[in-house]
């Protein structure tokens, strides 16, 4: 999120931190811990910033006089902290997916440097994230880790929820949950990280469900340009006072067609929208097209209800059937064709 990697630097996790911080200062580190939460909410840095203030040298001789919370933290310029800054202390081991796995060889080559003793630390700390990426396999062989902690060894385990982990690694593990960040905190880091339009700022912030990686891939993904024609090219159905005009949805299906690669994410931001279109009769607050909340109102008042479900419902089928490699443009067709028969549930 920011290049400083203290407790200091991590935005909106007051509640995980303040945990971690205690465990710190009263000398009660778990063996293992995990951390759940959405993807881009701050898990892996907060685990760095942990690493760190277990090493931390300036921070050991001030724990010796129980400072406050509020000043337990990494000073950032010890040897232990530059190493584990830069990524090259020997005794803080990351285990991430490779090619989106996490394989039993890479808990295998774990296990075995966990039988040799920390090379220059007090506190190993192995850094497990995606968990939920291991198969039954690697759980049950990560289990022997978690069953018989090796010495001066820490755990920190990521993932985005529990149940997607097997029962008996979670019940070894102090779980700690991490929850989406406030729009605000997606506001200061995006105006932190400079370069992006205040506009696109406000919109990402209200678009990114609370996760920061998800608003940077917004924005450097020129998502918001590709939301905008999609919502002219759905609008321009209604202009028949709200009858359905057959050639202007097939057109939208070809639009759809040429972009093959991003066809699923065009689908959401369809879905995002007809969301908000039931969303803003009642409740224009919750809105998360914010940005657009005229227009939107607007097209609202064009289709009912039960039209709206009846679409969201073709988009939603067609997204299964792509998964399961169907025809795109066949079942693309066969989406904008019932989204434009949906016209025909009535108007009420
Ligand atoms: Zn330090």
């Amino acid at each position: 999120m920011t290049t400083a990697t203290g407790f200091n630097a991590i935005v909106g996790q007051q509640h995980p931190i303040r945990l971690l911080k205690t465990f710190i200062r009263n000398g009660t580190l778990p063996h293992a811990l995990l951390f759940t939460g959405d993807d881009g909410v701050g898990k892996k840095m907060t685990a760095t910033a942990f690493a760190m203030a277990c090493n931390c040298l300036t921070l050991k001789s001030a724990l010796r006089h129980s400072p406050h919370l509020d000043v337990i933290d990494a000073c950032g310029d010890c040897t232990p902290c530059r190493k584990i800054a830069g990524n090259y202390h020997p005794d803080i081991i990351r285990v991430a997916p490779l090619s989106s796995v996490i394989k039993i060889a890479q808990i295998r080559t774990l296990l075995q440097i966990l039988t040799l003793k920390p090379n220059e630390t007090d506190r190993r700390v192995v850094i497990l994230s995606e968990a939920q990426t291991m198969n039954s396999e690697a759980g049950n062989a990560l289990l022997k880790a978690l069953e018989e902690p090796p010495d001066r060894t820490l755990l920190v385990l990521t993932a985005r929820q529990t149940s997607d982990l097997l029962p008996t690694v979670v019940s070894r593990c102090r779980h700690i949950r991490f929850f989406p960040l406030r729009a605000e905190d997606i506001k200061r880091l995006l105006t932190a990280a400079g370069g992006i339009e205040p506009e696109s700022v406000e919109t990402v912030a209200s678009l990114c469900g609370g996760s920061y990686t998800r608003a940077r891939t917004l924005i450097d993904s020129r998502w918001l340009s590709r939301r905008d024609w999609i919502i002219r090219a759905m609008g321009s159905h209604t202009a028949n006072n709200g009858k359905p005009e057959i050639r202007t949805w097939l057109a939208l299906s070809e639009m759809l067609v040429k972009k093959k690669d991003l066809i699923e994410e065009s689908l959401e931001i369809i879905t995002m929208w007809l969301r908000d279109m039931l969303v803003v009769r009642c409740d224009p607050q919750h809105v998360l097209n914010q940005d657009r909340l005229e227009t939107l109102s607007a097209a609202a008042k064009h289709v009912s209800q039960a039209q709206l479900l009846e679409q969201i419902n073709a988009v939603d089928h067609a997204l299964t059937a792509l998964r399961s490699n169907t025809n795109v443009r066949l079942t693309l067709d066969a989406m904008v064709l019932r989204m434009a028969g949906a016209y025909g549930l009535g108007n009420n």
